[in-house]
């Protein structure tokens, strides 16, 4: 594994009373593509502020190439690109106005400015648009060039705050395949995100809830870390299903996965043997029963919701 990019030490944040982000320490190697996961308010812009110098720590250490993240932050600017969640294009500009904005704001040698935009324009496949005013573009489009504007300096490192928030399929997905460009091109990608296909789609991910660092590890080793398969049930009918399985003694939850209940339990095989002898649901029919491997929102869930007893320590 190569040598950190990021190291996060008892790193934290206090707004008044209001632990936004609690003594979080982890390290990331450079090259990886890492996802910080987390519901809404869970801290992750928060940290991300703090790793980019915008916010200060309240206590606690970061840095970033070996270089603390609040006391040198005006001088390792230039390692890193920053896409905050609502970024900062100039919508009267046009693309190619905003990219060389961002090039003179970076202090990109002049000599080097048009060949580097004209390079990311291509690898963000926005050229067809360089004349267009940033306003006038789609919601993908902007993220594109929001993108393109924070790599114009060739960081080591790029940040992206929930960069597919709200885009198409397609869009998402072009998104992705310039992250993964960039990695191979050797960029490490701190990425937050919601979407739980994506986590899949990273070296390694962080799951913070409430401000705390609940997990950090591969998407493979955090599905190795249940304990059992999952127990997944045909039922009808499904909705009411749902609730009434919720409810029964030894499930810790259900969710509904392509029209069947998947249950969340320490013992699932003892409960399903329970079941087959004795199906204390009146109303519901059982149809049928798979058992499935763990997919990421399962993980987010058994880790958010604390089904600790499914889990391996
Ligand atoms: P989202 O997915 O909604 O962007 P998040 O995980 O990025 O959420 P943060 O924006 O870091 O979460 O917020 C963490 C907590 O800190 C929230 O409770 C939020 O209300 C609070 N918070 C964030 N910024 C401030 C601020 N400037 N002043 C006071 N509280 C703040």
């Amino acid at each position: 594994m190569s040598a950190p990019i990021i190291v996060l030490d008892e790193l934290r944040k206090c707004y008044g009373e209001l632990v936004a982000a609690d003594r979080l320490s982890m390290s990331i190697p450079a090259g990886e593509i890492f996802g910080f996961l987390g519901a809404n308010g869970a801290g992750k812009t928060t940290t991300m502020r703090m790793l980019c110098g915008l916010t200060k720590p309240t206590s606690g250490h970061g840095s970033i190439a070996g270089h603390d993240i609040w006391n040198e932050r005006n001088s390792i600017r230039a390692k890193f690109g920053y896409v905050a969640q609502k970024f900062s294009l100039y919508p009267d500009l046009t693309v190619l106005e905003n990219l060389r904005f961002f090039a003179g704001a970076y202090r990109v040698p002049v000599g080097e400015r048009e060949s580097r935009i004209s390079r990311l324009l291509r690898q963000t496949d926005i050229e067809g648009k360089r004349n267009a005013k940033a306003g006038s573009l789609s919601g993908g489009m902007k993220q594109l060039l929001a993108v393109a504007c924070a790599l114009i300096h060739d960081p080591l490192l790029l940040f992206l705050d929930e960069p597919t928030s709200g885009l198409d399929p397609v869009h998402r997905q072009q998104m992705w395949d310039l992250l993964y460009d960039l990695s191979h091109a050797g960029t490490t990608i701190f990425v937050t995100t919601h979407y739980m296909d994506e986590a899949e789609r990273c070296t390694e991910v962080g799951f913070i809830h409430k401000g705390k660092l609940l997990v950090k590890d591969s998407p493979h080793d955090l599905k190795e870390k249940f304990k059992n398969k999952l127990l997944e049930l045909q039922v009808d009918p499904v909705m009411p299903a749902l609730v009434q399985l919720r409810a029964a003694a030894g499930v810790l939850g259900v969710s509904l996965r392509s029209g069947r209940a998947r249950v969340y339990a320490a013992e699932p095989e003892e409960l399903l043997d329970q079941w087959k002898k004795n199906w204390p649901f009146a109303e519901l029919k059982l149809l049928g029963h798979r058992w499935v491997d763990p997919d990421m929102e399962d993980v987010f869930k058994a880790y958010s919701q604390g089904y600790n007893e499914m889990l391996r320590s």
